[in-house]
């Protein structure tokens, strides 16, 4: 078999009808074997199922909730398949089975395995849906529920692959199908081996697409975006920006652990390991270049790369019996936050603090000040954005510190970093 080549398309791809007859048009004349289509839940179709799980959570009402994600996928087929259209009864049953999990109770103990339960209805719905339009289109493809093959331990919404077992899974049941037609099938989701949905962290279809790849020994992935490729800031926030045509793997994936959300940060990896290009392309221009991420030595990045994360909490630390700073305290620190699953996305000690900027999120915050409380005197702010500037020059750094109320500065020969109030 000649290698596959990996598509994944995210969610603002397939955000309403015209976008899932633009991903028909992307794939008119590029539609070949073997070859895998990865795709998100429609929009922002996962936010809403969290929306769900957390009115459910507190108890309050949700089903108004459902039925607006019902009406709005059902909306889209009625703008791409005629009255009738098998695919309206398949939408219908398939919330039919939301709403069966849901009956479920949901407590904090099994918060973390019932979203996996639940989020994953995303990418269900909209995978059968785009099916169903290519095959209406007359291009052929086949549905392909990417649980039968991406293996996963049991670490609910942070799922760890099996590499070997998933490996497996793709040569003895994917192979043989791709050799028929072209696959369409989920991102972000995973199962373990006894059958329970996982999934990948949030925006985890990115690392999804490298999965296969990795483990189909794929020539290539493409990630179609609504930016033109890799950009050294984010042209949402950002007015002038610079395309990068190449980028080294390893530049790329330092610029998603500072939080650059244009590809996830576990695709590279796999990717750089197996040495398959990754391309990152428009799917609003698809006839343009963007940008290749590949085997390229470093010092692709020659200006001044700015990337913001949102929604950070700075959590100080501060021991209260006199005694400085050691590995005893920030190993406590570390072991908590791995328990937790959080990441410190920076770091900073003193003599008697030490200070980490972190995602906020749900809980977490609370668990870890309770856990710590016994042994730091412990303070934080919350609304913050952890600003990093990669190949920063004296003005880019200036622009930062001027007019922002500052927490915590780091500088390194080639990093600079910021964390402030939320612009
Ligand atoms: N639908 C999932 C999310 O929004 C996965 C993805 O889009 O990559 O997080
Ligand atoms: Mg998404």
């Amino acid at each position: 078999m000649t290698k596959a080549i990996v598509y994944k398309f995210g969610g603002a791809s397939v955000k309403d009808a015209a976008a899932i007859k633009n991903l028909s048009n992307i794939l008119f004349n590029r539609l070949r074997s073997p070859m895998v289509i990865v795709v998100s839940a429609i929009g922002k179709t996962t936010n809403a199922l969290e929306e769900i799980l957390r009115l459910k959570y507190d108890g309050v009402d949700f089903y108004s909730n459902i039925t607006i994600l019902r009406k709005n996928h059902l909306a889209i087929c009625q703008e791409l398949f005629e009255e009738g259209d098998l695919v309206f009864g398949m939408v219908e049953n398939i919330f039919l089975q939301l709403a069966r999990v849901l009956e479920v109770p949901l407590t904090k103990e099994n918060y973390d395995e019932y979203y996996d339960r639940v989020v994953g209805f995303g990418e269900l719905l909209s995978t059968k849906i785009i099916h169903a339009y290519l095959c209406h289109r007359q291009q052929y493809c086949i549905w392909q529920d990417a649980r039968d093959f991406i293996l996963t331990d049991d670490n609910f919404r942070f799922a760890k692959v099996d590499w070997e077992q998933t490996a497996r899974q793709c040569q003895q049941k994917l192979v043989p199908v791709l050799k028929q037609l072209p696959v369409v099938t989920q991102g972000f989701v995973g199962s373990t081996k006894d059958g329970q949905p996982t999934t990948l962290g949030r925006e985890g279809s990115d690392f999804s697409a490298a999965i296969f790849a990795k483990s189909l020994g794929a020539e290539s992935v493409t990630i179609w975006k609504d930016v033109p490729g890799v950009l050294n800031a984010d042209p949402k926030r950002f007015e002038e920006t610079v395309k990068f045509d190449r980028l080294d793997y390893k530049e790329a994936a330092e610029m998603t652990f500072y939080g650059a959300s244009v590809i996830h940060p576990r695709t590279i990896k796999p990717l750089a390991n197996a040495k398959i290009p990754l391309f990152v392309r428009s799917f609003l221009q698809p006839e343009e270049q963007g940008t290749v991420i590949g085997d390229f030595g470093e010092g692709s990045i020659n200006v001044p790369t700015i990337v913001v994360k949102d929604r950070q909490v700075l959590v100080t630390f501060e021991v209260t019996d006199f005694t400085f700073i050691n590995e005893s305290h920030m190993h406590q620190v570390y072991a908590e936050l791995d328990r937790l699953k959080l990441r410190a996305n920076l770091i900073q000690s003193s003599a008697i603090t030490i200070s980490i900027c972190t995602d906020r999120e749900l809980f977490k915050l609370e668990q870890l000040l309770e856990e710590m409380k016994g042994i730091f005197k412990v303070k934080y702010n919350e609304g913050l954005q952890l600003v990093t500037v990669k190949n920063y020059d004296e003005r880019t750094k200036k622009r930062f510190l001027d007019h922002r109320e500052i927490l915590l500065e780091q500088t390194t020969r080639s990093t600079f970093q910021v964390v402030c109030r939320q612009a």
